[in-house]
């Protein structure tokens, strides 16, 4: 078999298996690009089973892009609450702000130019709402297409090696990939036996480790996700900071940075008391 025939062969094997075992997901019942750009900003370090809820109740709220262009900013801070990384929701205000004004980029490298929208996320919209035969290149990716190389692949390698094997429709094969990569080709222990591509698949050995997750407690990021609820709430930011065992300096400094980056919405720059 010609290196071109052994991947259309994985390639149909992995789509085939993805029609079967397809997780049942709400972004995944349409291709209109508001719905999958609000799933793949929630899913940027989230779970999909903690995002499913309040990504429906996200989309009932605001069913198009023109109403959450339209949103307020506090309101969408409060609607993005339990998901954490606040400042994915504030560049989720900005883009739809921008596509409600300019219409949708078709292309990855369009979307790419939009807030909060990298590499990943433009390649996973192009791909399954403008049906661009682009790669959605992430962790989970990596490690399969690097097992099926039999190399760890990164960088430059990694994105070509992804351009030359994406599947036909690109955006099923990249869904598919995401979906072996949490349900069979796990990190540690692939299970192997039960894999689709498993005649084509180099060395399951072949281990790239996820990003090291700084630890929660006493980061600054634990800190900033309580000051923004403890504003939407209309508590003392100082109190809560304090409360948290932090120093009054550190929580004027989160508070600035906060406000800066426009997760107090309606306050005050620069004023901590409540
Ligand atoms: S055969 Fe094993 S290592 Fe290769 S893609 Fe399948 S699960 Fe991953």
């Amino acid at each position: 078999m010609t290196p071109q025939a052994e991947v259309a062969a994985r390639n149909d094997a992995l789509l085939a298996w993805y029609e079967e075992h397809q997780r049942d997901l709400p972004w995944r019942r349409t291709t209109d690009p508001y719905p999958v750009l609000v799933s793949e900003l929630m899913l940027q370090q989230t779970q999909a089973a903690r995002v499913v809820p309040l990504f429906e109740s996200f989309m009932e709220r605001w069913p198009t892009v023109e109403d959450l262009a339209s949103a307020d900013a506090a309101e969408i801070l409060a609607a993005w609450s339990g998901l954490g990384y606040n400042r994915r929701a504030v560049r989720l205000r900005q883009t739809a702000r921008r596509i409600a004004d300019e219409g949708w980029p078709t292309s990855a490298a369009g979307l790419a130019e939009l807030p909060g929208v990298g590499p990943y996320t433009a390649g996973a919209i192009a791909s399954i709402s403008f049906g661009e035969a682009v790669p959605a290149v992430d962790t989970n990716l990596r490690r399969v297409i690097s097992r099926w190389e039999g190399e760890p692949l990164e960088g430059r390698s990694l994105r070509d090696a992804a351009a030359q094997m994406v599947g036909d429709p690109a955006g099923s094969w990249n869904q598919a990939i995401m979906d072996l990569g949490a349900s069979v080709c796990r990190p540690r222990e692939p299970r192997c036996g039960g894999c689709p591509v498993n005649e084509w698949c180099t060395d399951p050995a072949v281990y790239t480790p996820p990003p090291r997750q700084a630890a929660f407690e006493g980061s600054r990021r634990q800190l900033r996700g309580a000051l923004v609820r403890a504003h939407l709430a209309g508590e003392d930011l100082l109190e809560i900071g304090l409360a948290l065992g932090r120093s009054e300096d550190e929580v004027r400094s989160a508070v600035g940075e906060l406000d800066a980056e426009g997760l107090l919405p309606t306050r005050e720059a620069g004023t901590v008391s409540s």
